[in-house]
């Protein structure tokens, strides 16, 4: 990779912006198992800053990703310091710097004296899971932990022991570390996100994620870590013969691991010649789509143990391996047809309904068209075949059709004239980012308040994570409970009762109870979310803590105009018109009555006003408070929201009692939130701990 600056400033400014990158969603990914970018994009500038580091060595750093290993063990679990160190691997992105690695190492151990038909490297597929140390005692399994920074890992052995292809116990009576990789094989992980989706949870974005989501957790189902695989990849340390034979090579090693009844990764190709290497690595690529489970490269490693030790290790990667990494997946696909859907403010998306296929780890079979403008620009016409993509984050994308697969039969796509959920006029209008909904260019909006699609988006905003966060409460239930006649609109959720749930199909009286108790706990959401949850055009998150910070309520906003919304910080004079225009109508003050009778809280107590207030005034306002961070938050690391906390005279511990002030639960919180909620310590959010921050 190139790279070219102006000065050492310019490149000192772009590596401090890819370091705070890095981290940020090397967070994500091994602390919250949701990452949202792809690997692809990772590797890039974690690519782009190796180079930096190259090119500029003063900038390099001992602290900086690129000698690092993942992510820190959680506190959720015991640490464990390992045997031996688990290292990452150096990546190559082309089989020209792929056979540069050959070349170098071979130059090297031949240097060394090794005769040149000794030197041989092995050549793996590289499963995309998390990587674990295995531990056996006597033969007895006594130890599973996760990679963590390398050196010290998390000890989930009660996890482990539940995953069914690890062998418990040894036929032999081995002290013995092996290292591995779990995955969740892609049928399993189908099957997990089909189960979640039913029971109306945030579903797994790959089989990766599925895998380090199920085993890094405290308690974790059963049933997730059953769907956990393993493939055996390395002996670490200890005996693997009981005669004490000491092994030579990797390629032993791994054979005699399969013998002691691991899944072993399977070598592809053992050889020291750099054409075979290529051969074999494009040959693991074609297989990828094959194969039962997901690959996102090829390992190559040299095979004598005595030549590693000889090559020795890099800060965080061995100098006797590297891996090939894959490109991001495109494939081919036809655009079978385009679904409208209409949003909850009335602005319809076109979907592409696809011939389903797997990409990235998921089987694809819609994908986002954006706008008719975006339609037009790509030329995706129906019936054609088209190219698809996991965009940054994990959401499919069109990039674009290819004509020379035309047959003459494909159709021009355009929008109707009429709603299709309520047959209303359609009008054209500009469209912005806080829409909720895909920008650029014009949209198509159905203008009937009463559009029954509508109302079923806004019901389930409503109900939403972010929003009154009534769990269980999914697109498939609130559509099953509008087809009952159960819901008709946001309040009637209130008057549900457990009997009218349990009567819908694939609900039990477990679930039925589950979710009114999530309901229920709903009521306390506060005023915030409620006003973020009445789907206000252009009102998010901290538009509505702004506006409830700052006038105490939902109940002072019917008497307020668009001038007084307007000098709350930040509020610009649009969302401050939809603000006044949605509490002018009678309907929303008749929702609001409905909603309190039903005891969901619309305003603030004035005690808490009175601590915001406090909180606002004083330096040192957190003093006396005990605060537990769980989850990633969007706005700052946990070090950060830990300085700010201690700035204001506050207390950051590990981990919740009943003397906790709040549990500050970001995306992905852990087992520390269910036990906040069940000690009944108080949980902010993302935006409710800026307001208490005062930011
Ligand atoms: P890595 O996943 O690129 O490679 C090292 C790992 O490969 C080892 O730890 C091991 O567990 C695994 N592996 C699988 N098969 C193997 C085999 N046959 N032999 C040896 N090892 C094998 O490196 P990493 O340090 O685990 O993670 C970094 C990667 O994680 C990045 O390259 C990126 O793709 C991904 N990541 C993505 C994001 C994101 O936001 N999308 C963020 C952080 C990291």
């Amino acid at each position: 990779m190139e790279v070219a600056f102006r000065s050492a400033a310019e490149a000192k400014n772009r590596r401090d912006e890819l370091v705070r990158l890095i981290r940020y969603h090397s967070d994500l990914y091994y602390n919250g198992d949701a990452p949202v970018i792809s690997d692809y994009e990772y590797d890039m500038m974690f690519e782009e800053l190796k180079t930096i580091e190259r090119t500029f060595p003063e900038l390099d750093s001992p602290d900086s990703p690129t000698h690092r290993v993942g992510g820190a063990a959680s506190e959720k679990f015991e640490k464990v310091r390992h045997a031996v160190p688990l290292g990452s691997l150096t990546d190559v992105f082309d089989e020209d710097s792929l056979l540069a690695f050959v070349t170098r190492v071979t130059d090297q151990l031949l240097e060394a004296g090794y005769p040149r038909e000794q030197i041989k490297f092995t050549v793996e597929p590289k499963i995309d899971g998390l990587s674990v140390a295995l531990t056996y005692e006597g033969g007895r399994l006594t130890l599973g932990a996760t990679r963590g920074d390398g050196q010290v890992g998390e000890n989930v052995t009660e996890n482990v022991l539940q995953i069914p292809s690890i062998p418990r116990a040894l036929p032999e009576k081995l002290d013995l570390v092996v290292r591995g990789e779990v995955y969740m094989p892609r049928e399993n992980f189908e099957k997990m996100n089909g189960i979640k989706e039913a029971a109306g949870e945030k579903l797994w974005a790959n089989p990766r994620n599925a895998a380090a989501g199920s085993l890094r957790r405290l308690h974790s189902a059963g049933d997730a870590l059953r769907a956990l695989d393993i493939f055996v990849f390395n002996y670490q340390t200890g005996d693997l013969w009981e005669d004490g034979h000491a092994p030579t090579t990797h390629s032993e090693t791994i054979d005699k691991i399969g013998k002691l009844g691991f899944p072993n990764i399977g070598i592809a190709a053992l050889t020291g010649d750099g054409d075979e290497i290529i051969r074999a690595v494009r040959s693991i690529g074609e297989e990828r789509d094959g194969l039962p489970y997901d690959i996102d490269g090829a390992v190559v490693k040299v095979d004598s143990l005595e030549m590693r030790r000889t090559l020795g290790e890099g800060t965080s990667t061995p100098k006797w391996a590297v891996a090939f990494k894959f490109p991001p997946e495109q494939k081919k696909t036809k655009l079978v047809d385009v679904e409208i859907q209409v949003g909850r403010t009335g602005v319809l998306t076109p979907t592409a309904i696809l011939e389903p296929v797997r990409l990235a780890g998921t089987t694809v079979s819609r994908a986002t068209l954006h706008n008719i403008d975006i339609i037009r620009s790509r030329d995706v016409r129906i019936g054609d075949t088209v190219i698809v993509q996991k965009a940054g984050d994990i959401i499919p994308e069109i990039i674009g059709s290819v004509p020379s697969e035309r047959t003459g039969s494909e159709r021009l796509f355009s929008f109707p004239e009429r709603c299709p959920s309520c047959g209303e006029k359609l009008v054209r209008d500009d469209l912005d980012e806080e829409d909720g909904e895909d920008a650029e260019g014009g949209a198509v909006r159905c203008i009937n308040p009463l559009c029954p699609a509508q109302r079923e988006r806004r019901i389930v905003h409503f109900a939403s994570r972010d929003a009154m966060n009534v769990e269980g409460m999914g697109p498939a239930v609130v559509k099953l409970l509008i087809d009952e006649g159960y819901v008709g609109d946001v309040a009637d959720i209130y008057a549900l009762r457990a009997e009218q749930i349990a009567s819908l199909p694939r609900m039990g009286d477990k679930s039925a109870q589950n979710l009114i108790d999530a309901i229920e706990r709903s009521k306390e959401a506060g005023p915030a979310r409620l006003l973020y949850a009445f789907g206000i055009r252009h009102t998010g998150e901290s538009a509505s803590e702004a506006v409830i910070a700052e006038f105490g309520g939902i109940t002072p906003l019917f008497d307020k105009t668009a001038e007084d919304i307007m000098r709350v910080r930040d509020m610009g004079e649009v969302t401050s018109s939809k603000i006044v225009e949605f509490f002018s109508l009678p309907e929303t003050r008749e929702l609001v009555d409905r909603l309190r009778s039903y005891g969901v809280v619309t305003d603030l107590s004035e005690e808490e006003i009175a601590r915001r207030e406090a909180a606002r005034n004083a330096v040192g306002a957190l003093s006396g408070s005990t605060f537990v961070l769980t989850g990633t938050l969007s706005s700052m690391t946990r070090d950060e929201a830990s300085a700010k906390i201690e700035e204001r005279g506050g207390k950051v511990t590990g981990s919740v009692s009943k003397k906790t002030s709040y549990v500050v639960a970001g995306e992905s919180p852990g087992s520390k939130l269910t036990k906040a909620e069940a000690l009944g310590v108080t949980v902010l959010n993302e935006t409710e701990f800026l307001a208490l921050l005062g930011e």
